[in-house]
């Protein structure tokens, strides 16, 4: 029979923490701190594959998961006392969502399961408090009628409206008992009007239906959306977690809270949390209430008059941190817990490990290492690599003055300027449209985060450090502002209202996340600090590395950065790029454009000097590092006048008609020109061409060498080869300049020859192809494109959708398609080994910065991966973690 319910509580439970899979991370690690002996009320969860099984099988339940509910609810009543079934000593239950990773917000949850009107009686009794009994019960029936019976929460919000100006209240705790009642009447007939059905009496109906509303919730629009934003796959389920209700909101002596073990903005080892007297975890969460501080020390800091925890219930709050240091050396991480007090009584409601900021995460994992908490290879792999993008984008320049308009939390740190956006949906439609945006909003919920996606920033005028706004925004990593009260958004005028004046829609602010300031305009911004933390785990990452990590950069200023960034060399030269600037494309038309190789020669002894103090400047910043330049790939016309005014300018120039020009440009024309007349074909036809390039490289080699006193040694790289017989007619042109040279300067100068690995030809010829050459460079762009036979310049347009209806998982162009394409680059490895075998072998297309295709580089141990500036630090990161992989296995 298959198992499907877990129980927990009263110190043991059927679970524990490596059940994730299975129980969702909150289920696991409710049973984990269940057996650790820690304050938990009892519960059961219900696996992911019930989910899974529910889903598949038409929203039915498996046939043993009724009886394994009902024992286990047995057990919950006996730990608590109390009876699902008892309307007189009820036992009330949350019913709440629980996946293997964590999707906050994403799905939904019910509180105060079991109520009914005569339960209400027994609670108000219970806890002798009337008022606190009909306002639960109000409560639950909002809940559930949203949650479970899809009543949209507004008609309810209506109703309390209403009531309350009836009786002449403005606050919701104004409401009395009887004042609750009258509400919870008119709730009632709204649902019968509304959806033809009473409100479900019996506590069995209740929690039925809301676990297969929870599962259901797995295919809700918005954690679908964060599903595809996070990879998490939709095969996992979520788990349902059924636990008996413990309450924050009894009065002055409860409360309910969370907490970080360690500041999870900066990573400092200080407890970090927040807390509301009298309410219930939601409202924490919800930004309604602002928050206290859990810590006097933050209390302080934050300049707060509102007493802490720490004063106000020192006992639980000494029993709290307590629990704190023993969860964060029992899971050797810092953690984020949530938790109530019921009438000074701790309950622990949640442990996980905690989100944090790519600063913090840092922080954290140099600091555990460095107290033996965990060793240095787990440090590495604690890190996400695609995380430190975070720590290496710009912030403000310190010196300069600020326009601020409004301040808040540093919800997020880091900083961006943008236009002034109102709603999600412009947010994306701006962003598509090229601009960069803030998001303004109130508060945001889940509805909002493809905007928040969409945006550079974003700012809400309420809610607390750990406030949905807050908590996504540092998920995504990019700066927030939270709860900037005094700043006013009048989302119907579309205006941001300031003490300075208003601002409209359009007009240019940033945000500074790490001060929790919003500024009018944009200001300089500075490139960040690479050492502290970061130096520190790249250091150990270096150590634990075996390929090199090279860049993809032709202009001096990417080299530098890609220098600062660690780069070990120029992985991908694309010398096509050089030719653009002003006095150079001049010269580059006319070469293309005219009519015979005398012409074209003319023209490259021009380009000649300027490309070879490209290369020596290139030279000498990557001075004792290999540098591949590669040659002249893309189709000759990218370069040709395009408007009249261009080729009327052209022509001038040339002193040819416009006309003899336009016929020229017209035999020029390809149908489909990114399998044309391009790559290696270009050196095929006009030699002289590569001959000018391998001129420039040698001639520069020398005069480097000469200037650095390091040795140049430069690896010339053909494109698109897909024959051995175009590689091998090439590479002579390139050696016959190479003799010529080394004949004038009277030096010998050492170089390689290779090619790029971008056609499947090529990976199936590439034992015979590496007979002439002496690297290989994968450029998985064009594999790509040639594999599928997708065009990569028009891909984005279908493949999103291809992603929507979970045809493929990832955009083969960003993530390496390991199933096809990286086949044939397996493939080409072993024949270019078997052909060669010393033969360097790298990779410089896009995924050369892409985690996942760097492990798979590893598999297939080649030397390097080459990619953009930006992403050197991501690729040290992911190349060590790679090869500590490989170690493991
Ligand atoms: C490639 O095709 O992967 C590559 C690196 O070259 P480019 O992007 O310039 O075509
Ligand atoms: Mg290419």
């Amino acid at each position: 029979m298959t198992k499907w319910v877990y129980t927990f509580g009263d110190g043991t439970a059927e679970g524990t923490a490596d059940m994730r899979d299975l129980l969702g991370g909150k289920g696991a690690n409710l049973a984990e701190m269940c057996n650790l002996g820690l304050p938990v009320p009892p519960g059961l969860t219900i696996t992911t594959e019930a989910c899974n099984w529910y889903l598949g099988n038409a929203r039915a339940y498996p046939d043993e998961l009724a009886e394994q509910v009902n024992t286990a609810l047995a057990h919950i009543g006996k730990v608590a006392g109390r009876d699902f079934a008892d309307a007189k000593r009820p036992l009330l239950l949350s019913v709440r969502s629980g996946a293997r990773a964590s999707m906050p917000g994403m799905m939904d949850t019910v509180l105060n399961l079991g109520l009914n009107d005569e339960s209400v009686l027994a609670l108000a009794e219970g806890v002798g408090d009337e008022r606190f009994a009909y306002d639960s019960y109000r409560r639950f029936i909002q809940m559930y009628s949203d949650v479970v019976m899809g009543l949209d929460h507004e008609v309810f919000e209506e109703i309390l409206e209403d009531e309350k100006a009836r009786f002449g209240h403005e606050l919701d705790t104004e409401l009395t008992a009887d004042e609750w009642k009258q509400v919870i009447a008119r709730y009632k007939s709204v649902i019968e009007e509304e959806l033809g059905q009473a409100f479900p009496q019996d506590p069995q109906q209740q929690l039925w239906g809301a676990i297969g509303a929870v599962f259901s919730s797995w295919t809700n629009a918005r954690a679908v959306t964060y599903r595809q934003l996070h990879d998490i796959p939709s095969g996992w389920g979520t788990a349902v977690n059924v636990q008996a209700m413990v309450f924050g909101n009894l009065g002055d002596g409860s409360a309910t809270g969370v907490a970080f073990t360690r500041n999870p903005s900066t990573g400092e080892n200080t407890l970090y949390g927040e807390f509301l007297v009298n309410a219930q975890g939601e409202d924490v969460v919800a930004g309604i209430r602002t928050p206290q501080n859990i810590t006097e020390a933050a209390r302080i800091e934050a300049g707060s008059d509102k007493p802490s925890l720490e004063k106000l219930m020192p006992d639980a709050f000494s029993e709290f941190l307590g629990i704190c240091n023993r969860l964060e050396n029992h899971y050797k991480d810092m953690q984020d817990l949530e938790f109530t007090i019921e009438n000074g009584k701790l309950w622990m409601l949640q442990t996980r490990a905690g989100k944090r900021t790519a600063r913090a995460g840092l922080r954290i994992a140099v600091d555990l290492a460095e107290a033996g908490m965990i060793t240095k290879q787990e440090a590495i792999g604690r890190i996400d690599p695609a995380s430190l993008d975070q720590l290496l984008h710009p912030t403000i320049d310190p010196s300069v003055s600020r326009d601020v308009i409004g301040s808040g939390l540093p919800a997020s740190p880091g900083a961006a300027t943008g236009e002034i956006v109102f709603t999600p949906d412009e947010a994306v439609e701006k962003s598509e449209a090229g601009k960069k945006v803030i998001l303004v909003r109130v508060e945001t919920s889940p509805e909002d985060i493809h905007g928040m996606h969409a945006a550079q920033g974003i700012v809400t005028s309420r809610g607390g450090m750990t406030s949905h706004a807050a908590v996504v925004a540092r998920g995504m990593g990019k700066p927030c502002v939270s709860g900037a009260g005094n700043i006013r958004v009048d989302i119907r005028r579309k205006l941001l209202l300031t003490e300075s004046g208003p601002l409209k829609e359009g007009e240019i602010i940033t945000v500074d996340g790490s001060s929790g300031q919003v500024l009018r305009g944009s200001v300089p911004m500075l490139h960040p600090e690479l050492s502290g933390d970061f130096g520190r785990l790249m250091e150990w990452a270096d150590g634990s590395r075996r390929m090199k990590v090279r860049t993809n950069a032709e202009t001096p200023a990417d080299a530098n950065v890609a220098r600062k960034f660690g780069a070990e060399g120029i992985g991908l030269c694309r010398t096509e790029h050089m030719f653009f600037e002003d006095d150079r494309i001049v010269a580059m038309r006319e070469m293309i454009l005219a009519g015979d190789e005398e012409g074209r020669r003319t023209a490259l002894a021009q380009l000649l000097p300027m490309q070879r103090a490209d290369f020596v400047e290139l030279f000498e910043i990557m001075k004792g590092l290999p540098v591949t330049i590669r040659l002249l790939d893309p189709p000759l016309h990218e370069f040709l006048p395009k408007t009249d005014e261009e080729i009327a300018e052209v022509a001038e120039a040339m002193k040819v008609e416009e006309e003899l020009l336009r016929q020229r440009l017209e035999a020029l024309h390809e149908f489909n020109p990114m399998l044309g007349h391009r790559g290696c074909r270009l050196a095929v036809s006009y030699p002289e061409i590569a001959e000018m390039q391998a001129r420039a490289i040698f001639e520069a080699a020398v005069e480097a060498g000469a200037k650095t006193g390091e040795h140049v040694v430069p690896e010339i790289m053909i494109p698109l080869v897909g024959m051995m017989t175009e590689l091998e007619y090439v590479k002579k042109h390139i050696e016959k300049v190479a003799n010529d040279i080394m004949e004038e300067a009277g030096q010998k100068i050492d170089y390689l020859i290779g090619t790029m690995i971008e056609l499947p030809r090529a990976a199936i010829r590439a034992d015979v192809i590496a007979e002439a050459a002496e690297f290989f460079s994968f450029g998985t762009n064009d594999l790509t494109q040639t594999t599928f036979g997708i065009s990569r310049d028009d891909a984005s347009s279908f493949l999103s959708t291809y992603q929507k209806k979970g045809i493929i998982e990832r955009d083969p162009f960003i993530s390496l398609d390991i199933a096809g394409v990286g086949q044939l680059i397996r493939m080409a490895a072993e024949k270019g080994r078997a052909g060669r075998p010393d033969i360097k072998l790298g990779i410089c297309g896009e995924h050369g910065g892409d985690p996942t295709s760097i492990h798979f580089c590893e598999e297939l141990a080649l030397d390097y991966v080459s990619c953009s500036p930006f992403r050197v630090p991501i690729a040290r990161l992911a190349a060590a973690q790679a090869a500590l992989k490989g170690e493991d296995a």
